[in-house]
């Protein structure tokens, strides 16, 4: 009787720590994809994707950019002569 006691023990032991395992590696993998940052193609800085723009250059090359090159890029194209 105590042995399979024992047993059941064992068993719902290892059930525990096999759910709790593929728990964290779940948790892990979610927040190695939702941590993904990605390097501005003009400052080298990296970001979240989400406050980026990703642009496709020929057949596969994507390219980001931070709001903040965007914005300088887009004031250097309306600026003209820029007060350097
Ligand atoms: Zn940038």
């Amino acid at each position: 009787m105590t042995v399979t006691i024992l047993a059941l023990l064992l068993l719902v032991s290892f059930l525990l720590v096999a759910v709790v395992g593929i728990r964290l590696i779940q948790k892990k993998t979610r927040e190695q994809s939702g941590n993904r940052l990605e390097r501005c193609a003009i400052c080298r800085r990296p970001f979240d994707p989400s406050a980026m723009i990703m642009r496709e250059v020929g057949d596969y090359r994507l390219l980001w950019f931070c709001r903040e090159c965007v914005k300088k890029l887009a004031e250097d194209l309306s600026g003209g002569h820029g007060e350097e």
